[in-house]
């Protein structure tokens, strides 16, 4: 199926795209989690968004979904590991689907996720960003996995059923224990190694560590892996005041075109973001 849109990102601002795309009955597809944003979940006391004076972020982000949930929205909870731009159309790549859509909002948060060096170089030879998709590549192999929050930790389950050595470097304070052939690593990761693939891992205190494949689980994709071709600024997505992008169809919303990054900021530059594709379309 060709949707009208995909939008990627499920916090405010992809919330507010979302909700006015489909008031307008346009077809789309939207990306992200079912919990929309841990940003928002986060916040302690909430003070200057409207309508909810010193709200906890827990409260505003079950609002947010009631919200979803009441207009119809339905969520797929995928990461978008790439979009591709095809003739007249964008071909995105999330989990072991592809989806394929006029335009594309990106709602993805703050821009600023670093990739390691050698990441991008790897991708698709090693480094992967799904298990789900590439995890049965490497059955009876040694993996590394950077696991960025807890709730991927139940991939890191999927990898360990498959491999025969997980070694993991967790961003977060792991709470719970991993099966027997997973070990904790308590260094970072400096550089991704190989020749036509990866074969190993330098770390951040120098040594080096052998392993087949680099899954790299994380909250967000970086812009310019995601994009070929995106321009950004400052490490944020360049847009216009229609929030257009440097890319055909492509706009932005939210954290990802720059600061401040506040929820109102975010909400309004959805609903900007959505009527550029509806008059677009
Ligand atoms: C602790 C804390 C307190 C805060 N307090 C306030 C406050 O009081 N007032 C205020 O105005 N602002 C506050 N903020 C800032 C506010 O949370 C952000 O400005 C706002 O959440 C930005 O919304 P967003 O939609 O741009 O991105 P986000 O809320 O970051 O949502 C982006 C979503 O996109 C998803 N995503 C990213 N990449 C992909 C991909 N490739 N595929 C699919 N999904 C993807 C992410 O998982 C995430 O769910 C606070 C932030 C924090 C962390």
């Amino acid at each position: 199926m060709l949707y009208d849109c995909a939008v990627i990102g499920t916090g405010p601002a992809g919330l507010s795209a979302a909700l006015n795309l489909k008031i307008h009955e346009k077809s789309f597809v939207w990306f992200g989690s079912k919990n929309l944003s841990d940003k928002i979940e986060r916040a302690e006391r909430i003070s200057n968004y409207p309508g909810f004076y010193n709200v906890t972020g827990e409260a505003l982000n079950a609002a947010f979904r009631q919200q979803a949930e009441a207009a119809g929205l339905e969520i797929t909870e995928r990461m978008v590991t790439k979009a591709v731009y095809a003739e007249d159309h964008w071909a995105l790549f999330a989990g072991p689907e592809f989806y394929e859509a006029k335009t594309v909002i990106l709602a993805s948060g703050t821009a600023q996720t670093k990739t390691i060096p050698g990441e991008t170089e790897f991708l698709g030879r090693g480094v992967s960003y799904c298990a789900t998709c590439d995890g049965g590549l490497y059955r009876g192999r040694t993996i590394a996995a950077i696991c960025g929050n807890p709730r991927f930790a139940h991939e890191v389950d999927f990898l360990a059923g498959l491999a025969e050595k997980v070694y993991l470097f967790p961003y977060y304070k792991p709470q719970r224990a991993f099966a027997e052939n997973v070990e904790t690593v308590k260094k970072g990761v400096a550089e991704v190694l190989g020749g036509d693939r990866v074969n190993g891992l330098r770390l951040t205190d120098g040594s080096t560590l052998e392993t087949d494949a680099l899954f790299c689980l994380r909250e967000a994709v970086a812009l310019t892996t995601l994009f070929d071709g995106l321009e950004t600024e400052n490490g944020h997505v360049k847009v216009d005041r229609a929030m257009r992008t440097n890319l055909p169809g492509v706009f932005a919303a939210g954290d990802c075109t720059g600061r401040p990054y506040q929820y109102a900021k975010a909400v309004g530059e959805g609903n900007v973001a959505a009527h550029g594709v509806i008059e677009m379309l």
